[in-house]
């Protein structure tokens, strides 16, 4: 892993964040921007740098980015949906080079993202 990936050191414990979830997998976390009143990012504990680094060995981790996402989704009263994000690189608007999902509900999402 990058020695100066912010989520690495999230993970490891070296930068002290609240976390909303954590198990063998991933980690979530509130965004410190929310773009909705619910905003959680559902992280990897490993370094992947983005979904373009995924592989079908990656099964797993990817199930779990997902299921994790719905259970805080149902934990934070998100009855009405949710969406899930994720950018990568530059031109997608990735914000660090460390794959995360964006969980965003509790109000209506428009199309396309603002
Ligand atoms: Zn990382």
């Amino acid at each position: 892993m990058p020695d100066d990936c912010l989520f690495c050191r999230m993970a490891s414990g070296e930068i002290p964040v609240d976390k909303v979830h954590e198990d063998d997998l991933v980690f979530a976390i509130r965004d410190i921007n929310p773009q909705a009143p619910t905003h959680v990012l559902v992280i990897p504990v490993r370094h992947v740098a983005s979904a373009a680094e995924l592989a079908a060995t990656d099964a797993e981790l990817l199930a779990r980015l997902f299921t994790v996402a719905a259970d805080i989704a149902r934990r934070d009263g998100l009855d009405g949906g949710w969406r899930l994000v994720t950018n990568v690189g530059p031109d997608g608007g990735q914000s660090v080079a460390h794959l995360h999902v964006h969980l965003l509900g509790g109000r209506r999402m428009s199309w396309p993202p603002g």
